[in-house]
């Protein structure tokens, strides 16, 4: 496994729609166990694909109950709205308030290619989307209302220069 370099803001890989995987080969599996090193060794609660430069559907998280791996996810139903804070591993030193549905089922394929559906609600449920906006090049600064990106042009400018 290896802890693979993090794409920061304004990446232009963060902005693309990723493709879908037609298989789940050895070199997806090991993509898989390589984001899911990075994203631990980081900290992150969840990551996508496009967060260590591949553009490809395929997402991971952690929210304490073990890793999860799903390719070509897709939320089939979603219920309910909470609002929480979140930050991302692409966009240091942001913390915005997102809001998302509480209680979503996701399905997809696991790490050896098989099909899954999850049901998740709290924390779980909020990565997921996270991670799944990724995948079609969505950023938790574009989920916010427009008065309060503004209000964050400062901090997003000092990230362009320090990356
Ligand atoms: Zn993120």
């Amino acid at each position: 496994m290896s802890n693979l370099p993090i794409k920061i803001y304004p990446d232009p890989i963060l902005r693309k729609k990723c493709q879908p995987v037609k298989k789940v080969t050895d070199g997806i599996k090991k993509l898989i166990d390589d984001m899911l090193e990075t994203m631990h060794k980081n900290e992150g609660i969840g990551l996508a694909a496009p967060q260590v430069g591949v553009k490809k559907r395929v997402i991971v998280i952690d929210v304490g109950n073990g890793p999860l791996a799903l390719v070509n996810p897709k939320i089939a139903e979603k219920e309910g709205k909470d609002v929480l804070e979140e930050g991302c591993l692409s966009l240091p030193e942001i913390f915005v308030q997102v809001k998302r549905g509480a209680k979503i089922i996701i399905e997809g394929l696991d790490r050896k290619g098989k099909k899954i559906e999850i049901e998740a609600t709290h924390l779980a449920a909020r990565a997921l989307q996270h991670e799944v906006d990724h995948l079609d090049g969505i950023l938790i600064i574009d989920r916010i209302p427009f008065f309060k990106k503004r209000k964050l042009k400062e901090k997003l400018e000092k990230i362009k220069k320090t990356t």
